[in-house]
């Protein structure tokens, strides 16, 4: 083991939530990037895209809330639920609901479309939504992959106790201390989702040269020496390994770090391209009908 395993991960920046707007009607979303903070579209590579919606309370209702049918190509989308029921259907044939814990990872490749929607039931109860959903991009050799959907319930994920203490990780994607998580990926990527109990300790290493961020959508947490209110995004410079957190209330932390794609970016609507005329043939292929059918 080298010196530099130990050196610590340096904070770059900790960003507030920008302010919402609405996917469909069901999904109240903080764009952390590409949009948010107009950090660039490779500064997450190969993450292109966060959408948080942070705690919201939706009233019953007897009609489903969500955005309708639409098109993807060229990555794959990832919904985490933290609270409430999001389902999923698409043109490829898959279908499917999940729950808090769970994870929703649809790799869109060569084209699909699909609706996502609050669950039914959830819908006429009503309550509180939390949910994240992450749009990881896809190398050029992988871009046009055949569609994929991998549904995986919270106790499917690899399970890391605190030591010492009443929390435990979540190993969603990636490896954390010799745990593996279940979800197949294209390139190397780690996705963990934290449950800690206040006064909780946790440290381990992430690679040097990912690019790494950690979510608070919980509580209140010290990563590093900084302390991330609830809603709050970390961002990691490209220096050090080690990253500590220390949770003075109960919280819940999504940390993401990924190996970066180094290629050119071509993003245009739900089309995440390399060029400027694979995301025109896009266009024809979907008016084609070359993405299938879906029902709305
Ligand atoms: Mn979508």
């Amino acid at each position: 083991m080298n010196s530099t395993s130990q050196t610590l991960k340096a904070v770059e920046r900790v960003l507030s939530p920008p302010a919402p707007h609405w996917v469909g009607d069901g999904f109240r979303v903080h764009n952390f990037f590409p949009g948010g903070y107009s950090l660039g579209l490779r500064r997450f590579s190969p993450f292109f895209l966060m959408d948080y919606n942070a705690k919201v309370e939706f009233p019953p209702s007897d009609r489903q809330r969500g955005v309708g049918v639409h098109p993807h190509r060229g990555f794959e989308t990832v919904t985490l639920a933290y609270h409430g029921a999001v389902a999923h259907h698409d043109s490829a044939g898959n279908s499917g609901i999940i729950y808090p814990g769970d994870v929703q990872w649809m790799t869109a490749g060569s084209g699909v479309l699909h609706k996502e929607y609050h669950e039914k039931e959830f819908s006429r109860k009503g309550g509180v939504f939390q949910m994240v959903q992450l749009w990881v991009n896809l190398p050029a050799r992988y871009k046009m992959t055949a569609p994929k959907y991998q549904s995986i319930r919270a106790e499917q994920m690899g399970k890391v106790a605190v030591p010492g203490g009443g929390g435990y990780v979540d190993v969603i994607a990636g490896e954390l201390r010799g745990v593996k998580g279940p979800a197949f990926t294209f390139t190397p990527i780690n996705v963990f989702n934290f449950y800690l109990k206040a006064g909780d300790r946790f440290a381990f290493d992430l690679p040097e040269r990912d690019n790494t961020c950690i979510l608070v959508l919980d509580g209140e947490a010290y990563i590093q020496d900084r302390q991330v209110m609830q809603d709050h995004l970390v961002i990691f410079a490209h220096t050090g390994t080690q990253v500590q957190i220390y949770a003075t209330q109960d919280a819940t932390l999504l940390a993401l770090s990924g190996e970066p794609i180094d290629e050119p970016i071509a993003a245009y609507g739900p089309f995440l391209m390399n060029t400027h005329e694979e995301i025109i043939q896009a266009y024809e292929d979907l008016n084609q009908g070359k993405f299938g059918y879906l029902e709305e």
